[in-house]
């Protein structure tokens, strides 16, 4: 069992994150010092941890560490005293020690304490023939044993203060809040406080026209202005860039905080100066020590600080329907990515299109399907914009390509001919080899390219369109047929839809729902359809729910149709008998 002491004096030097770090030339000039000052050949300083004596720096010594049994620097350590042994030998404890073992005669060491009076190791010299210490000698191993803890504390310091703000930073506030939940007892509620400086889109624009020395200013001053607001009582800490934060005095609940806040709504819009360049937003949690662990608290802060900006708030409480929803996304990903090395929880669901001069299905848009094995079935509206925007759109198109493929070259193989479009991120489109592989996947199913559509999004194509466009032209050499999927909903420009090798515009449901009712609308979509038509596109109307809408539809230069009024997404099984009845 491990007392509370040494576990204590453990927690100190694990803190200062100094174990296992490499040489440094400050500390070795002092070990070198010491072996010259008593013209020994070893020298070291050596850390006490929790099975080994490991060294920071050393002379003469080959080892790293040695174990920290019988060593004399954990003696020192413990009893944080000096220890000088002037014969190994004729030592009752050390004389079958591994130093002696290892022809060590001679030890002197002097702790290395923490101001809070943790013993972290011991600066030590160490000779292979028996000799006394003199009183000179053991003062200048002192003097050096404080010079290597002002140096480790230097250390500690230098990744803890955030050089332009000159405030502590995030490291140091998760350190602060837990110390603090170690030693509260009272499971008090706190307070924290997250200033939002700048947004990103102002801080963007801000460096493109005055370079980026206006935001160190920027954090300059506000960390300044913030320290005098909240008072030299309290800590204020350099959380992020452009962020700031604090604790709200103790005892303070959320309301009473808010109050003094609004007394100093002037002081925190202009924390930056009268002439900033930045808007402040806040975000204020309320937590309880000891509940969550620090970077939890601190995220549901900026959380906050980030729906105050939505918002267009100065400041906004952390609340739960927002973070609940936040969570909810990271666990919906992280089970995304589980279920990906074993997809049996996903599945393809296909709608059929149907071609409006012959009446007859001609093809069906694949449609991704998800039984989360808790949640039950989760809405890919839900989960395809969360992978989109991690790196989980490659793997997820990869399944989708090979599953679609695959049961298309069987459908065909019973007699089944149709058209399968399949949905892709714009992700797929900075892919290099995206169409090497979607070609690949064709031949390997020996189905032909052009019974694949690939869909894509309007916005998929506009984000980087020159990198997109290469990849669209590869797969339209390719054969494979590409359509605009959600037309009218993103940029909706018809100039850059000419210079797209694109066979299909997809107008979005959004459009579909009045045109029997509002006659604007319906000149609007026959006004989208017969322009995209023009340009040399098949143009297909999604959503198509009543039979009135498709009888405005046949009065235009619509091709195809998909929608619940011919049917929902269908399970694969369902698909061939329903395209046959249909088709029959
Ligand atoms: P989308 O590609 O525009 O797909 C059409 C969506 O409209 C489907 O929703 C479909 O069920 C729905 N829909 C079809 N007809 C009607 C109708 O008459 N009325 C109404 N109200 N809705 C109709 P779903 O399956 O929920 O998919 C939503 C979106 O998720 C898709 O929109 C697509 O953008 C994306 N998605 C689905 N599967 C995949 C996939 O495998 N990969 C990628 N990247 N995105 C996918
Ligand atoms: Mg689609
Ligand atoms: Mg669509």
């Amino acid at each position: 069992m491990v007392s509370a002491e040494e576990s204590n004096r453990l927690d100190a030097l694990h803190r200062l994150d100094l174990l296992d770090t490499s040489p440094g030339e400050n500390f070795d000039r002092i070990t070198r010092m010491a072996s010259q000052i008593f013209d020994l050949p070893i020298a070291a300083i050596s850390l006490t941890d929790s099975d080994r004596q490991w060294f920071k720096s050393r002379v003469g010594v080959e080892h790293s560490s040695i174990p920290r049994e019988k060593a004399p620097c954990a003696e020192v350590a413990e009893s944080r005293d000096l220890l000088v042994i002037e014969d190994f030998l004729t030592d009752p404890c050390y004389h079958d020690s591994v130093l002696a073992r290892a022809g060590i005669r001679f030890y002197a060491g002097v702790p290395l304490m923490t101001r809070d009076g943790f013993g972290l190791g011991a600066m030590c010299v160490l000779g292979t023939s028996p000799r006394q210490a003199e009183p000179s000698e053991l003062t200048a191993l002192h003097d050096l044993a404080a010079m290597v803890m002002s140096q480790i504390e230097l250390q500690h310091a230098f990744g803890r203060i955030d050089p332009i703000s000159e405030l502590p930073n995030r490291t140091q506030f998760f350190d602060d809040l837990s110390d603090l939940a170690r030693n509260d007892t009272t499971k008090a509620r706190n307070i924290v406080i997250v200033v939002d400086l700048i947004s990103v889109e102002q801080m963007n624009h801000a460096v493109r026209v005055m370079g980026s020395a206006v935001i160190d200013d920027l954090v300059r001053i506000s960390a300044r202005n913030f320290r005098s607001l909240i008072g030299p009582h309290r800590k204020a800490y350099h959380i992020g860039s452009t962020q700031l934060a604090a604790l709200a005095p103790e005892s303070m609940n959320e309301f009473a905080y808010v109050n003094l806040l609004r007394t100093q709504t002037q002081k925190l819009r202009k924390l930056g100066g009268p002439d900033m360049i930045g808007t402040v937003a806040l975000g204020i949690a309320p937590f309880i020590l000891g509940e969550l662990p620090p970077s939890d608290i601190l995220r549901i802060a900026q959380g906050a600080a980030q729906d105050a900006r939505a918002t267009g708030k100065l400041f906004q409480i952390h609340s739960n329907t927002s973070d609940n929803a936040f969570r909810r996304s990271f666990m919906l990903l992280r089970d995304f990515e589980a279920a990906l090395q074993k997809p049996s929880e996903f599945s393809l669901a296909y709608q059929p299109r149907v071609d409006l001069a012959s009446g007859r299905c001609v093809g069906a848009e694949a449609l991704m399907r998800w039984t989360h094995p808790t949640l039950g079935s989760i809405a890919p509206g839900e989960f395809i914009p969360l992978i989109e925007r991690m790196a989980l759109a490659t793997p997820t198109t990869a399944w989708v390509l090979e599953t679609a493929v695959s049961q298309l070259a069987q459908w065909r193989e019973m007699g089944l001919e149709l058209i399968i479009s399949v949905n892709i991120s714009s992700t797929n489109l900075h892919e290099a080899d995206f169409a090497a592989r979607v070609s690949q996947v064709l031949a390997r199913h020996r189905v032909p390219p052009e019974f694949l559509e690939l869909e894509i999004t309007e916005t998929a194509v506009m984000n980087d369109a020159e990198q997109a466009l290469s990849q669209l032209n590869e797969l339209a050499a390719a054969g494979i047929r590409l359509a605009i999927d959600d037309f009218g909903t993103g940029y909706s420009s018809l100039s850059y839809l000419q210079r797209l090798p694109v066979h299909v515009v997809k107008i979005d449901r959004s459009f579909m729902s009045d045109i029997d009712t509002d006659p604007r609308q319906f000149s609007l979509v026959t006004m989208m359809i017969s322009m995209a038509k023009h340009l040399g596109h098949r143009v297909v109307a999604e959503g198509v729910e009543t039979q009135a809408v498709l009888s405005q539809l046949q009065s235009t230069a619509c091709a195809e149709v998909q929608g619940y009024l011919f049917a929902r997404p269908l399970p694969v099984n369902e698909v061939a008998s329903w395209m046959r009845d249909f088709n029959s």
